[in-house]
């Protein structure tokens, strides 16, 4: 599904992703892990062209994306993407904030879009407050409309960038359900997290990385017991 071939990327002269080659295969669900400023975002940012690479080749769904000549706004429908801050639509209904993109974009209709919307809030337990506004939902409550949001664009691939990192300790749970739901469903998926209980148990794969460097790439099992790194090894004793 993704296929990732000696990735670079510098901001000026800093050499942020040093050579970054692997693949995900179509449902692996792969956890992005690593010191603060190794990387992680900008790597997951590379995958949708939120970032522009330096050098290297990027291959998704069978599309070259980082040939200059690749449909940027296509392809990024195709990937959705979660972030730490949610970043809903402050002046739209929940109802809204999910079906816009799917109206605008896909130039689907109102009703197609509403009874999508109305499965998606289901499916993230939350089809109670379609009509009311971001302001009066919790932080957790939020993230999960951010989940919809992007699933109603029905994406092949979701990213998540520390998804979890923003909310109050109670709601990580319900937010984490939904993300498990979802990697059981056979979406394919890469999530940076700090949640070390929940890359363990939800992901297929780890990768481990440092300082621009994938240095482990592995089953979570093998990783968490048997780390091959000095530097994977400082890292879980300090996070474990
Ligand atoms: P992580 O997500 O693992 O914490 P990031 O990918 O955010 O790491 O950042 C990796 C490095 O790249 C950091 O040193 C960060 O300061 C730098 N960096 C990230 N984005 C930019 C940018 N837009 N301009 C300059 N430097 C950046
Ligand atoms: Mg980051």
């Amino acid at each position: 599904m993704i296929e990732v071939q000696q990735l670079t990327k510098s901001f000026g002269k800093h050499e942020v992703l040093k050579g970054i080659t692997t693949t995900v295969e179509r449902g692996e669900v792969v956890a992005l892990i690593g010191p603060s400023g190794s990387g992680k975002s900008t790597f997951l940012r590379c995958l949708n062209l939120l970032e522009t690479p330096t050098s290297g080749t990027i291959t998704v769904a069978g599309k070259t994306i980082t040939d200059p000549k690749a449909d940027i706004v296509r392809i990024r429908q195709g990937i959705g993407m979660v972030f730490q801050h949610f970043n809903l639509f402050p002046h739209l209904t929940v109802m809204d904030n999910i079906t816009f993109a799917p109206r605008k974009v896909k130039g689907l209709s109102n009703e197609e879009t509403r009874q999508k919307a109305l499965e998606l809030l289901r499916k993230v337990g939350l089809e109670d407050k379609a009509d009311v506004y971001p302001a009066r939902l919790s932080g957790g409550q939020k993230q999960r409309v951010a989940i919809a949001r992007s699933l109603a664009m029905e994406p092949e691939i979701m990213l998540f960038d520390e998804p979890t990192s923003a909310l109050d300790p109670e709601m990580v749970k319900e937010v984490l359900a939904v993300i498990r739901d979802l990697a059981g469903s056979g979406m394919t998926m890469m999530i940076v997290t700090h949640e070390m209980k929940f890359a363990r148990e939800a992901a297929g794969t780890i990768y481990f990385l440092d300082q621009g460097r994938l240095i482990e790439k592995a089953k979570p099992s093998d990783f968490f017991e048997r780390p091959q790194s000095e530097r994977a090894i400082q890292f879980l004793e300090q996070v474990l």
